[in-house]
């Protein structure tokens, strides 16, 4: 099995059945031994290139704790959001991926996705009222009408269209100079994920696909997202600018690429690990005049 992606591959039991024991909570609260992993708005709480893990006391008394796991030492983790106020050396999750092993990558995702999602739903989609954390921060109660809410995951797809020896790259109009990436976009409600690639590289480049093979994932929680990887094969049109999504869309060579005509993605983002996997794959066709031929 190849690496997980970044910001997988925690090295954590997440305790599904512990997040309803109240007593067992308690114990976890109170034992010295574990650990919270604090982020607010601005960053995540570190020390220069480490994750800085606080002990429960020294956070305030009422914070709200919502639990990771349990690691591989018996020690309970938990997350918090202690306030743009609290003091220390934060880092955003972007910044701190390269740097950060592959279980603290995973960890501090599980922590910011946990805690974005309970900063923007303090509210019931339901009926408006208050609503409260309940089950260790996994759902959300309204004491209102008695709804039941649950972490979100918005799954986007990303693939990378090719043809023979050349892939299928777009840029954004807000991306650095020169750095170009696979086609992505939000699946939309009652639509498989086959159909989303396939919508997708249609509205946003105007070119048809075919074979569309899934290939890894990758949690992106910018706030709430999960990239599902996929590779496709080119059926037909020409690529062209279709939406405001994209700034430029076209083809480009694996000499092209190799070459440092285009700047990819970081390595940390799976779009990078969707044109490298292609670029090593010798076994690909190879195309003639447009053709794809073997
Ligand atoms: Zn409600």
């Amino acid at each position: 099995l190849a690496a997980p992606n970044t910001f997988a591959g925690e090295a954590l039991d997440r305790a599904g059945p512990q997040r309803s024991d109240e007593a067992w909570l308690a114990a976890r609260r109170a034992d010295p031994q574990t650990r919270v992993v604090a982020a607010s708005e601005s960053g995540v709480l570190v020390a220069g290139e480490r994750l800085r893990l606080l002990a429960v006391d020294e956070l305030p008394d009422d914070l709200e704790l919502v639990l990771l796991g349990v690691d591989g030492d018996g020690r309970a983790l938990f997350a918090a959001d202690p306030g743009d106020a609290f003091p220390g050396e934060r880092r955003g999750l972007r910044d701190l991926a390269p740097v950060l092993s592959q279980a603290d990558g995973g960890l501090v995702a599980h922590a910011v996705a946990l805690l974005n999602w309970h900063r923007r739903h303090g509210f019931c989609a339901n009926c408006g009222a208050r609503s409260e954390s309940r089950e260790a921060g996994h759902t959300r109660r309204c004491p209102a009408c008695g709804a039941e809410h649950h972490p979100r995951t918005d799954p986007v797809v990303i693939m990378l269209v090719t043809d023979g020896d050349r892939a299928l790259l777009g840029r954004q109009a807000s991306w650095p100079t020169g750095r170009y990436s696979a086609l992505a976009g939000f699946v939309e409600p009652g639509e498989s994920l086959e159909e989303a690639v396939a919508r997708e590289v249609r509205e946003e480049a105007g070119v048809q696909v075919a074979d569309v093979r899934y290939r890894s994932s990758q949690p992106w929680p910018f706030p709430s997202s999960l990239m599902l990887g996929f590779a496709a094969r080119w059926a037909g049109g020409e690529p062209a600018v279709r939406d405001d999504e994209l700034e430029d869309v076209g083809w480009f060579t694996r000499t092209a690429i190799l070459g440092g005509d285009v700047m990819l993605p970081p390595p940390t983002a799976i779009a990078r690990r969707l044109i490298d996997e292609w670029l090593g794959d010798d076994k690909a066709p190879v195309a003639t005049g447009g053709l794809a031929v073997r």
